[in-house]
């Protein structure tokens, strides 16, 4: 029975240790090296070099081949002193891995010598508990909880299509949420505005959202703007967010919203509600078609009417708001297949789902390869874009 000096020395004839300044040289040169860090959870939380993946030594064999999927790429495994990574560099070794060294002194010595490292984001026990049931799917997880957390997304309207996708985002722990409006709580918004509430009628829309969300969870950063969304502005509101989840109800702040996003290549999800027909969509800049290819040109003003004169059924916008933070967090995480080239139209009375191709319009004005440099502007009854000059006089 070999002793544990033995089986120690036995794995560092078959590995190649090297000291920590090697270790350096090689992760910094590399574009492809990868940093394997084996020690436990509370040791890597105290402490790790940047971009260290985190696989704890009894996982490793479980875990490498999703973590580090390229066999040949070379890898620098350590744990604090340089034992636990010596067996794990010939286990990888084992299972094919060609290009592994063990970093003699582990983190310790680096740490010591004051090369660079990191305190690795880590979800507190309270947040573990709020968001178990996300981390009991391994596609969200503890990384794609933090990546929520770490995640901003801006809301066009604090009303019936906003309230419901504020509250699900804020709860689901999107760390930053952005909210638009510049209207004061009516009574007549309560029958599907859920974020407000006749205590809060007669106040700013954004604050009493803002109220509503930090209550729900304080781990949120709710900022309002309590503007008017317009050219002068568009740009540097959305500037930043990682999604906008559009619940507005006219047309020219939907072209408005489309161009500037496009600039920013921001994806919107957009929604829209009317009597009880819904209707969502993902917009993903020059990926998928935009406003402008799936709706070329607003109808005219006596076929639009908008939310305040049309009726609507007040469970409605709780559904498609609803399905806008989905595809918002399905964006974030990059889950499953978002809206993108699909409409998904909604009927309550015959409670039917339905979903319609959306093409790229190659003629599209704001994102088809012809189109010209898009300059944000107010936009007109007619909503088209603004060209930079104006055309050249045909002199017809
Ligand atoms: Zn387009």
């Amino acid at each position: 029975m070999p002793t544990f000096r033995e089986l120690l020395n036995q794995a560092k004839a078959k590995i190649r240790e090297v000291d920590t300044a090697t270790a350096e040289q090689t992760i910094t040169s590399d574009p492809n090296a990868v940093v394997v860090d084996v020690r436990e959870a509370d040791e890597y939380e105290q402490g790790a070099l940047p971009n260290a993946v985190h696989i704890p030594r009894g996982f490793l064999e479980l875990q490498i081949e999703n973590k580090v999927a390229d066999k040949d790429a070379p890898v620098v495994v350590y744990c604090a002193g340089g034992v636990r990574s010596a067996f794990a560099a010939a286990s990888l070794q084992d299972l094919g891995y060609t290009n592994v060294v063990s970093m003699a002194g582990g983190f310790g010595k680096w740490k010591n010598e004051g090369r660079a490292w990191k305190t690795p984001q880590a979800l507190t026990s309270e947040q573990r508990n709020r968001y178990q049931r996300h981390l009991l799917l391994p596609e969200v997880g503890e990384v794609g909880q933090q990546k929520l957390l770490d995640s901003k997304v801006l809301l066009l309207g604090a009303g019936g299509l906003g309230s419901p996708a504020a509250l699900y985002l804020a709860a689901a722990g999107v760390g930053t949420i952005g909210i638009i409006d510049m209207d004061v709580v009516d009574d007549s918004n309560l029958q599907r505005q859920i974020l407000h509430n006749i205590d809060r009628v007669g106040e700013r829309k954004v604050d009493s959202a803002k109220k509503t969300l930090t209550l729900l969870n304080s781990d949120v950063n709710v900022v309002t703007y309590d503007v008017r969304l317009g050219a002068d502005n568009v740009l540097d509101i959305i500037d930043g967010y990682d999604v906008i989840v559009d619940g507005t109800d006219n047309f020219p702040t939907r072209y408005l919203v489309n161009d500037a996003s496009l600039l920013k290549k921001i994806p919107v999800v957009h929604g829209s509600i009317f009597r009880f027909e819904g209707q969502a969509t993902v917009f993903a800049p020059y990926e998928g078609p935009c406003y402008r290819c799936m709706i070329p040109e607003p109808p005219p003003a006596e076929l639009a009417p908008s939310c305040a004169e049309a009726g609507v059924l007040g469970v409605l916008p709780g559904i498609v708001g609803s399905i806008q933070a989905m595809e918002a967090i399905k964006i974030l995480l990059d889950l499953g297949e978002p809206l993108v080239g699909r409409l998904l139209a909604y009927d309550a009375l015959e409670e039917s789902f339905r979903t319609f191709k959306v093409h790229r319009d190659p003629d599209c004005p704001a994102c088809g390869p012809n189109a010209g440099e898009l300059v944000i502007a107010e936009y007109d009854e007619l909503c088209m874009p603004h060209p930079k000059q104006a055309p050249a006089a045909t002199g017809a």
